[in-house]
């Protein structure tokens, strides 16, 4: 299985936060042989191995994205946010509506400089100011083409392999988990781990950890791993110290984030396992969180390991090949060890 293909594979499907379909289905599809399990909520998982320990590894399916809420009369869509987005990274770019026609584009665009007053530039634009132009005129014009309330969009997407060693697209967050979830999935049907492995696709981890939430509630396990991106410090506004982990220094053991501490025990084993494999991996402290919190509340003991990725939830989400590599080393020994 080629590791770049699949990744690219995944971030090109569709799938935001509440509308999984796509993606979850495309997953399925690259496995057919594999025997998926889809739970109430759409949470998605397979199991391989038997005996040794009970592992999951956790990848959330969905990514930020938009609904469409309201048609105006002269064909313009507005829209709101779902998830975490910035939004000075939104505006003059192209949008995807998933519509039951297929995809319809669109443009987030802003009013030129040419019409603009001077103090219009220096003012922040709130989600309100912005609209959706599909280049149609009337709303009755936008029904033909599908467009209805509620429909999901996402922004439209690069795939950038940057000097060999970077990829730099949108959705990295999560789709480089899923990816690795997936290699982990081929590997071992090949080669039957020792331990019960189970993995796990969850929804709307970005509208508040919601499908991992479900899943754990209702699963158990001895060890949960989330697979997840955690924002690199080193960037050039000398802010490393707020997300000590850098591109191209290993995956990152996430000890805590804004929900909490992850599982000692699990980071220590983690830990060993990487010094005896000779793998670099970095330690961090971070804003944000990921699935592992939601396993924590369900009574799992959980930790995320994470692909540092420069300037998350935008479209230039920036990953060093090499740390995408070395995670899936280690998580196959995690995968693998007996304890
Ligand atoms: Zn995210």
């Amino acid at each position: 299985m080629d590791k770049i293909r699949v990744l690219k594979d995944l971030i090109d499907t569709f799938g935001i936060s509440g509308f999984e379909v796509p993606i979850r289905e495309k997953i399925k599809e690259l496995f057919p042989q594999a025997e998926f399990k889809e739970d109430e909520v759409g949470n998605l998982s397979t199991t391989v191995g038997n005996g040794g320990r009970q592992i999951a590894f956790m990848a959330h399916m969905d990514e930020l994205g938009f609904l469409i809420s309201y048609v105006e009369k002269n064909g313009y869509l507005r829209f709101k946010p779902i998830g975490g987005w910035d939004v000075r990274g939104i505006y003059n770019r192209v949008v995807e509506i998933l519509t039951d026609q297929g995809m319809v584009q669109g443009v987030i665009g802003l009013k030129p400089p040419h019409l603009s007053k001077k103090e219009e530039f220096e003012k922040v634009l709130s989600w309100d100011d912005l609209y959706i132009d599909i280049g149609v005129e009337s709303d009755q014009e936008a029904k033909e083409r599908g467009i209805v309330p509620i429909l999901p969009a996402r922004l439209k997407k690069d795939f950038t392999i940057l000097d060999e060693k970077y990829v730099v697209t949108r959705a990295l967050d999560d789709r480089v988990g899923c990816a690795l979830n997936l290699l982990l999935l081929d590997e071992f049907l090949h080669h039957p781990p020792q331990n019960t492995v189970t993995l796990v696709w969850t929804v709307q981890e970005e509208t508040g950890l919601r499908g991992a939430q479900a899943f754990s509630a209702r699963n158990s396990f001895d060890e949960v791993y989330t697979l997840d991106t955690v924002s690199a410090g080193n960037l050039p506004w000398g802010n490393f110290h707020q997300s000590p982990a850098r591109t191209g220094g290993g995956p990152a053991i996430r000890l805590a984030d804004r929900k909490g501490v992850s599982s000692l025990k699990l980071r220590n084993f983690v830990k060993e396992v990487a010094r005896k494999n000779k793998i670099e991996v970095q330690e961090t402290v971070t804003g944000g969180s990921t699935d592992a919190a939601a396993a924590f509340e369900a009574g799992l003991n959980s930790i995320p390991l994470c692909i540092p990725v420069k300037y998350t939830h935008s479209q230039v989400e920036m990953m060093s090949i090499a740390d995408y590599h070395n995670a899936l080393k280690l998580l196959l020994l995690i995968g693998t060890n007996r304890r």
